[in-house]
């Protein structure tokens, strides 16, 4: 973070804005709003200080300010297009130890103003860290069409009842909760809709009844598929429950950006878990969410991909449905899915598969255990987890058992994360190429003639969109396959 974000407590303080442009009014007009009072120096204000003029906190000085301005001021803004006096007011500012910030001038800011959107008294900010306001300011314009209006009255009406949940609900975690279902369900609908006296008296209610039935509150767990890596393929539903959770449990597979995506209060519990040492703590982990359960939280269980996809998920659970401990399963995106979309190799398709098998390629002393005959029908594509240490010995199998050693294969190694790489090859060439290559995995491996509809169809090269010539020509140049 390159800068802080605070909300800054200014009613009744003193503060000085340098400028009468329109610039100049928006601050003021901030500053008024947030019940500061504002001296204003310019030789004239433009019209947009209209409507501010009868403010009682407003001062108008028609002159620039001086040093002694400066005492007992909280705050100061500058929005002059005179460098000679920006820089002047800055020195002048700084001298008194005032915070301050100079309209497009960075180096002589103390801190930065967010653009916001009011809906009082919900207040978002939101900052680029200077990187790009106009990126900020779209996201103003989203989050303006996202939130209602009403939601200001919603805030309104719930902060009137703090002290009275925070007097009937002892219990931060039951607290936290009434306050998500009052949020969540009817007494928000209606607010939202404008019913402002019945949202009210059922929020009474509920605070009474609240206050009646304070018994411990009851844990489940939540198994959700957190997708391969990039989080804009998490789904809402996972989404949802990341932001309810107590505590998470998250492994090696789990991506960082996911986690951060997390109730931000939330707990947070490495199982790690490395291929080498699947067995041992997978009792210990389906312990710690029963135990974690029964002390009343919301367990989330993040799962690399799709829990159920060799992912132990359905082993985890188990032990939850032997104690009749409520849980509920959030699919995801799987590894081979997510590396076919973000590597252009459809794992199936008219000219080349109609079938898709996915295997593990995991073995014990590099003995792989696998239904051969099966994998090798014809049209069909092979979709390889946990294969590449064992690339060498797949890969000869495959031929021993009858493929043709020119039969195309990738390996996508931390698919659709930023430092994704897809190796091309050939049976034959494949585990060669991998060890030069140095991947580092999690990698997934695809097997078959799809593999060769990567070269029109691979969009994710560089940023830009290409042509498919394009994409051949510059594939040729970088010595892709
Ligand atoms: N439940 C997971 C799979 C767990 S098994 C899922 O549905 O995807 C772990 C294997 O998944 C890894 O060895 C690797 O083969 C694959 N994998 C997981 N994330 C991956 C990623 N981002 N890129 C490539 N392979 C990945």
């Amino acid at each position: 973070m390159r800068q802080l974000p605070i909300f800054l407590e200014l009613s009744g303080k003193a503060t000085v804005v340098v400028g009468g442009g329109v610039a100049a009014a928006r601050r003021v007009e901030h500053l008024i709003k947030a019940g500061a009072r504002v001296t204003t120096f310019a030789p004239a204000l433009s019209d947009d200080f209209r409507e501010l003029l009868d403010a009682p906190t407003f001062r108008h000085e028609a002159r620039n300010p001086e040093p002694a301005d400066f005492e007992d001021c909280a705050l100061c803004f500058v929005a002059v297009e005179d460098e000679r006096l920006a820089a002047e007011v800055w020195a002048a500012a700084k001298g008194a130890g005032v915070l301050i910030n100079v309209a497009d001038r960075p180096q002589f800011c103390d801190f930065i103003m967010p653009s916001i959107v009011d809906r009082e008294p919900l207040v978002i900010a939101i900052s680029t860290g200077g990187a790009s306001p106009i990126l900020g300011r779209m996201l103003k314009a989203r989050l303006e069409s996202l939130i209602p209006a009403a939601y200001g009255r919603l805030a309104q009406l719930t902060g009137g009842f703090r002290g009275a949940v925070a007097e009937a609900i002892a219990s931060p975690t039951m607290r936290r909760r009434f306050w998500e279902t009052a949020l969540e369900g009817s007494i928000a609908e209606r607010a939202l809709a404008g019913d402002d006296r019945g949202a009210a008296a059922e929020l009474a209610r509920a605070v009474e009844r609240a206050a009646e039935n304070a018994e411990a509150p009851r844990g489940e767990v939540y198994l959700v598929g957190a997708g391969p890596g990039d989080p804009d393929l998490l789904t809402f539903r996972a989404l949802r429950l990341m932001q309810k959770a107590d505590v998470v449990l998250y492994d090696r597979l789990t991506n960082s950006d996911v986690i951060n995506l997390v109730r931000r209060e939330a707990e947070r519990v490495y199982v790690g878990k490395q291929p080498e040492d699947h067995e041992l703590p997978q009792g210990e982990i389906s312990a710690l969410l029963v135990k974690l359960a029964k002390e009343g939280k919301r367990v989330l269980r993040l799962k690399g991909g799709d829990p159920f996809m060799f992912g132990r998920g359905g082993e985890e659970i188990e032990a939850l449905a032997a104690e009749g401990i409520p849980f509920q399963v959030c699919p995801g995106i799987t590894a081979a899915i997510g590396a076919a979309a973000y590597a252009g190799i459809p794992l199936t398709h008219r000219d080349h598969a109609q079938a898709c098998v996915f295997v593990t390629g995991h073995g014990k002393d590099s003995k792989i255990d696998l239904d051969w005959p099966a994998l090798l029908q014809p049209r069909q594509t092979v979709a390889i987890y946990m294969g590449l240490r064992n690339i060498e010995a797949l890969t000869h199998e495959f031929i021993a058992r009858g493929a043709a050693p020119d039969l195309p294969a990738a390996i996508i190694d931390n698919a659709t994360r930023p430092n994704q790489r897809v190796v091309v090859g050939t049976l034959a060439t494949l585990s060669a190429k991998a060890r030069a290559a140095e991947l580092s995995g999690p990698s997934i491996i695809v097997v078959g003639t799809v593999v060769t509809l990567r070269d029109t169809l691979d969009w994710r090269s560089d940023a830009e969109p290409r042509s498919a010539v394009e994409n051949g020509r510059l594939a040729a140049a970088s010595g892709k396959d």
